[in-house]
């Protein structure tokens, strides 16, 4: 059944004045910032371009292309259109100009080296290695990234399944503890945006997205805690929000002291101790030859 035209206004203004909230409380930035969304051209770093522009806050996107074939070709054409209608200045790099080749071809050359990781893994690694080098290049001052409730409600769960404290208190809608010259601050204002308000806000308004997964995805335990959560759900509507809530208070109680956080030998990104896993990827990737990115 369609929605009413009065329930679509509702909906965005909802949406358009949590993200203003979270962005408020949190100080995730101001007017006077440049911010960088991290866009992949999906519903929810779209509605997050379009949610920011029309917040008057001075936006770009950046988009970094795997090069995975018909699924990215796509959603680049639709970014491309959606930024140029909007006014939204777009950088676009690629897998290929900056490593040599697509993300299969990268998995191809870590697996004949016997490191065997998730594709998402790997992509999420050397996306986040390409936008926060770009954002650094360009002088923004914070990259923005289109997380919602849902992702973050999952990461939450997954990180206590684990008994992973670090990843744990390096949660929030201001990632990370440390502030270093070498990395731009990530912030995720759809933190408390579900992913079902996001189809919808997304929907409402018409913008060029298609809702298809990614191909490559192959995340089956982040389904199946997804699939739990979904459970919940019925007993507990806001079982998401209680999830991140919890642990944001955690979060916050936490004095985090700067001598207590190991970081990377190579990057002074926080890291388990030695190289991080950026730093390792890299250096597999690029067979130890310290090439600086290309393009
Ligand atoms: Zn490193």
């Amino acid at each position: 059944m369609p929605i009413r035209e009065e329930e679509k206004m509702g909906l965005i203004e909802q949406i358009e004045t949590k993200v203003k909230q979270t962005i408020q409380e949190y100080k995730l930035f101001t007017k006077r910032d440049k911010v960088a969304v991290a866009a992949s051209g999906g519903k929810d770093s779209t509605s997050l371009l379009y949610i920011l522009k029309r917040l008057n806050y001075d936006v770009s996107a950046i988009n970094v292309d795997p090069n995975i074939g018909e699924f990215t070709k796509r959603n680049l054409e639709n970014l491309r259109g959606f930024c140029s209608k909007e006014g939204i200045p777009l950088i676009e790099v690629s897998f290929r100009d900056a490593f040599g080749g697509s993300l299969c071809h990268l998995n191809s050359i870590l697996e004949s080296k016997g490191i065997k990781l998730n594709s998402c893994t790997v992509c999420g690694v050397l996306r986040r290695y390409l936008i926060n080098w770009i954002a650094l290049e360009r002088g923004f001052d914070v990259v923005a990234t289109g997380h919602n409730l849902d992702d973050e409600a999952e990461a939450t769960l997954m990180n206590i399944f684990r008994n992973d404290t670090m990843r744990f208190f390096r949660q929030g809608p201001v990632v990370g503890v440390t502030t270093s010259p070498k990395f731009v601050q990530r912030v995720k204002p759809l933190y408390f945006c579900t992913e079902l308000q996001m189809t919808e806000f997304s929907k409402a308004l018409g913008l060029p997205v298609i809702y298809k997964r990614c191909p490559c995805a192959l995340t089956s335990y982040r389904n199946q805690v997804r699939g739990f959560i979904t459970q919940l759900e019925a007993i507990n509507p806001s079982v998401r929000e209680a999830i991140v809530r919890f642990a944001l208070r955690e979060i916050a109680k936490r004095d985090v002291k700067q001598e207590e956080i190991k970081v990377c030998d190579e990057c002074g990104q926080p890291s388990s101790g030695g190289l991080c896993k950026t730093c390792q990827l890299l250096k597999t990737i690029r067979g130890d030859n310290h090439e600086g990115v290309s393009g």
